[in-house]
């Protein structure tokens, strides 16, 4: 016997059966808290996907955090310098659980047009755990939206996910950027 069987037949159209794990998965994937930090110019595509142009809040993404306590998605819109990297991974120590990482742009990705800089991080999976890369310098609000919309299906469906993303290892990253 299916769990959905003990539902009376008046109450079929009207009542939902799930687990609590996907009850979960689905109100975590529409309801994703951005923190409001941002490194460089690709912060102000950022800024501008909240705003009205593009509405953000479609997706019920847009109530962007001022505290890392509050949120539970870092997007790294911008240059990361190996002297900001210290603060932006305690940033990210912070959060709660579970939370997520967007690579946004060029510079976060992989350096950028600076990536022969002494001072620049070469790509930010050097010191976090990347859930979504969005490359572009600077990609564009619909960009940035779309990559929202991969990490909901990463969020909601974990089982798609190949393992090569570049998720994991968490521990080992911010600990070498800390210690
Ligand atoms: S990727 Fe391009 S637009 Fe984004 S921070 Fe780097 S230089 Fe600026």
């Amino acid at each position: 016997m299916e769990i959905v069987d003990i539902v009376p037949p008046i109450l079929k159209n009207n009542v939902a059966v799930v687990t609590v794990d996907k009850l979960f998965k689905w109100a975590r994937g529409n309801s994703i808290w951005p923190l409001s930090s941002g490194l460089a110019c690709c912060a102000i595509e950022m800024m501008s996907t909240a705003a009205a142009r593009f509405d953000l809040s479609r997706f019920g993404y847009e109530v962007f955090r001022a505290g890392p306590r509050q949120s539970d998605l870092l997007i790294v819109a911008g240059t990361l310098t190996w002297k900001m990297a210290p603060p932006l991974v305690r940033l990210y120590e912070e959060m709660p659980e579970p939370k997520y990482v967007i690579a946004m742009g060029s510079c976060a990705i992989g350096g950028g047009p600076f990536a022969d800089s002494y001072s620049v991080v070469k790509g930010i999976d050097e010191v976090l755990p990347v859930d979504v890369y969005i490359p572009g310098c600077p990609p564009r609000p619909e960009a940035l939206i779309d990559g929202m919309l991969k990490l909901k299906e990463k969020i909601m469906h974990p089982e798609r996910v190949n393992e090569k993303t570049g998720t994991g290892n968490n521990e080992e990253k911010t600990e070498a950027v800390t210690a």
